[in-house]
This record gives C-alpha cells, sequence and structure tokens, in this order.
C-alpha cells in the first residue's frame, strides 16, 4: 500500500532525567491508507505522542524515516508538512473571537481576506458552528470549543489531521456524541485521520484500524474486530476488552484445527491452530460474553463446545448482563457475562454452576506469555 503516510523504522529515544535511556519509538513501521480513520492505542507512555509529534515536525526522529504522499520528510519544519494537530487542551487564543482563531493560520499565510472569510465561515458550518464567530472562547461550551479547534486545523485543507487525545476533556455523553461527529466529518472531508487515545472502547467505535504499542513497538496492527476476537499477543487479548487468558498445551493438530489440554486436564477440541505444533504451549483466550449457561441446556457434545464447572465466587447485575466469577479447580478465576434477559438468572455466591464455551468463542495465542 502506498498510502498517505509512510513511517519506516521510526526510533527516538529519550534521556530520562533521573538516569538512562528511554526508548520512546522503537523500528516503528506502519502505512495509513488515504482517507482512513487509524487510532494509536496504548497505555500511558507507550510513545503515542512521540509518534504524532515525529509526524507533525515537532520531534525529531533518531532514525527511520516519514514519507507523506511518496515525501521524505525529515528535513521539513513542521509549518512546511501537510499535517495539522488537535490537541488534548485544544490550544486556543482565549482573547480572539472563534472567528480569529479559526482564520489564524491562513492570515499567517498571507491568503486573502475575501478567501479567508470564505473558507473560515465554510468551515464554521461544518462543524456546526455558523453564527457564532464572534463569541470569544471563554462564552463557549467544552464541545464548542472542541468544535473550534477542529474548524482551525481543518481550515488550511491538511492532508492528515492529527488528533491527540482530543475527546479526554469531555463528560462521557458529549464525547460519544463528538466521536459520532468525528467520525462523520473524516468521511465528508476524505482526509486521513491519526487518533490517539488510551481508551480502547472510543478506539473499537471509532477506528477503521487500530494500531496498538506498547513500551515503543507496535503490538498489532489491525481493524477492530480483528483485533478484538483474534489478538496476536496476550498484551493486546488484555488490553483490548475483557478476557479469560488460560494455560493449555497443544495436545494434537490435525490440519487447521486442534485440540489443548487446559491445566485441570480438560481438553478443548477443534480450536483454529494459529500456526500451532503439538507440544506447544499456548493461552486460550476466552471473552466472558462468549460463555454460556449450561444449565437446562442439551449436552455439551451435542452443540460442540465444552463446559467449565466450578463454584459462584462473585456475582452482580450490571444492567445488560450478569456479571459472574467462578472459581475453578485447576483453573484461574473464569470470569462470565451473561445477557440478561428470559432464560437467565441471577447466580448466588456458594452456587456450584456450569458454563459452555461454544466452539467460535476460543482462540489460541502462541506461548505461555505472563503469568495469569
Ligand atoms: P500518554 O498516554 O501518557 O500521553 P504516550 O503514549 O503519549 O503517553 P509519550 O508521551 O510518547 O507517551 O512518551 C513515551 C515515553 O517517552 C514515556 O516514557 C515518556 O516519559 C518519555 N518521554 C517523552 N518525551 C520525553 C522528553 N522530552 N524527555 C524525556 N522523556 C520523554
Amino acid at each position: 500500500m502506498q498510502g498517505i503516510l509512510r513511517i519506516e523504522s521510526a526510533s527516538k529515544s529519550f534521556q530520562a532525567p533521573e538516569g538512562g535511556v528511554i526508548r520512546a519509538l522503537d523500528n516503528v513501521s506502519l502505512t495509513v491508507a488515504h482517507n482512513e480513520f487509524l487510532t494509536l492505542l496504548g497505555p500511558s507512555g507507550c510513545g503515542k505522542t512521540t509518534l504524532l509529534r515525529a509526524v507533525s515536525g515537532f520531534e525529531d526522529l533518531d532514525g527511520g524515516e516519514i514519507y507523506i504522499d511518496g515525501q521524505p520528510v525529515s528535513d521539513q519544519p513542521a509549518h512546511k508538512r501537510p499535517v495539522n494537530t488537535v490537541f488534548q487542551r485544544y490550544a486556543l487564543f482565549p482573547h480572539l473571537s472563534v472567528q480569529r482563531n479559526v482564520a489564524y493560520s491562513l492570515e499567517v499565510r498571507g491568503v486573502a481576506k475575501a478567501e479567508i472569510r470564505q473558507r473560515v465561515g465554510s468551515m464554521l458550518e461544518l462543524v456546526g458552528l455558523a453564527g457564532m464567530g464572534a463569541r470569544k472562547i471563554g462564552q463557549l461550551s467544552g464541545g464548542q470549543q472542541q468544535r473550534v479547534a477542529l474548524a482551525r486545523s481543518l481550515v488550511a485543507r491538511p492532508k492528515i489531521l492529527l488528533l491527540d487525545e482530543p475527546l479526554s476533556a469531555l463528560d462521557k455523553n458529549l464525547r460519544h456524541k463528538m466521536q459520532q461527529e468525528l467520525k462523520t466529518l473524516q468521511h465528508e472531508l476524505g482526509i486521513s485521520f491519526i487518533f490517539v487515545t488510551h481508551d480502547q472502547e472510543e478506539a473499537l467505535v471509532m477506528s477503521d484500524r487500530i494500531a496498538v504499542l506498547n513500551g515503543g513497538t507496535i503490538q498489532q496492527l489491525d481493524a477492530p474486530e480483528e483485533l478484538y476476537r483474534r489478538p496476536g499477543n496476550e498484551f493486546v487479548a488484555r488490553f483490548i476488552g475483557e478476557s479469560n487468558l488460560l494455560d493449555a498445551t497443544v495436545v494434537s493438530v490435525e490440519g487447521e484445527s486442534c485440540d489443548v489440554a487446559l491445566a485441570d486436564g480438560t481438553v478443548i477440541r477443534d480450536c483454529p491452530v494459529n500456526g500451532l505444533k503439538r507440544g506447544d504451549p499456548a493461552k486460550v483466550l476466552i471473552r466472558p460474553e462468549s460463555l454460556v449457561e449450561s444449565v437446562g441446556q442439551s449436552s455439551p457434545d451435542e452443540r460442540t463446545g465444552h463446559e467449565i464447572s466450578g463454584t459462584v465466587s462473585e456475582s452482580f447485575f450490571a444492567g445488560t448482563d450478569y456479571n459472574l466469577v467462578l472459581a475453578c479447580k485447576g483453573l484461574p478465576p473464569v470470569r462470565a457475562s451473561l445477557r440478561a434477559g428470559p432464560g437467565t438468572s441471577h447466580h448466588t455466591i456458594g452456587e456450584q454452576t456450569s458454563l459452555f464455551v461454544p466452539h467460535d468463542a476460543v482462540h489460541l495465542i502462541p506461548g505461555k506469555g505472563a503469568p495469569a
């Protein structure tokens, strides 16, 4: 893929004030497609902002190269690059009007007054602020300020818009609304967005693809559903969504499927093999919401799947789900989210129960991984 942005083997280290070296970016490569919404997701300190700053030109790389529209940009200063950034705290000029905030970058470039008026007007309309041009920043709500920041970044028609946790200062409802608005805006404009967040739910909802970072490296770069269903390693499995990760060993392989034995001796049959061989260690990933109640159902064999039995050690109702923790002999605690509805009931602590693991709910992650 040629893409609008190509990052090749980007590396960046910082001298830690307390001594030693921090590898903020460690050989990072990725390509962003035209009109793509790509999210950089990862825990605090994983290198998201450093990567964004390297693209925008505010941070020089130690090694590697960045190409925008096929052109290397390492020698281009920030103001010459066809990218713009929306920051977490918006960085608006509080003493200027909405109109002047949005017009600023065009004024600096010497764009003609009439053109500025026309472009600022259509930008304010696009972000739903038509008629508010004369207001001061302090006379706007948080969501409106966010829209001004967007308009200001888009008015210069960048090829790529970088967004560094732009919604984190908003309350939950407004945040959800802005997530939808941003997605719609990106679609309408046909610009590539690179969005930074440490909120996995936000990343899943908004992105075409997500790059999960940890310790300055990309752990996995995939579409949201693929990341969720088939995480490539234990870090990604734990970082995205809730997970049960059980130690297992592959006991047999046949074509594209294999049987694995859990620590308590239970054998789970016909799992997707995922490159594993007989005798290999693996982690079995089962998402809590993919477990179903066995009580009163036909036997597991008839429904091709497996049963996990144990004692309920935690149980609470969470509106749409009943959440349970099952203490099972020889296994770590198993979490389940059972959809609340006809046929599902509250389980009491201490109760013996069985949960059914449907066949397609199992994903195997190669390797032993970290202890659960
Ligand atoms: P957050 O989600 O908390 O914003 P992040 O993923 O954006 O984190 P970065 O800001 O890219 O992380 O930082 C990556 C690592 O580099 C961190 O360990 C950070 O402390 C370190 N770092 C970043 N900038 C500097 C600097 N100027 N000097 C020293 N260390 C730095």
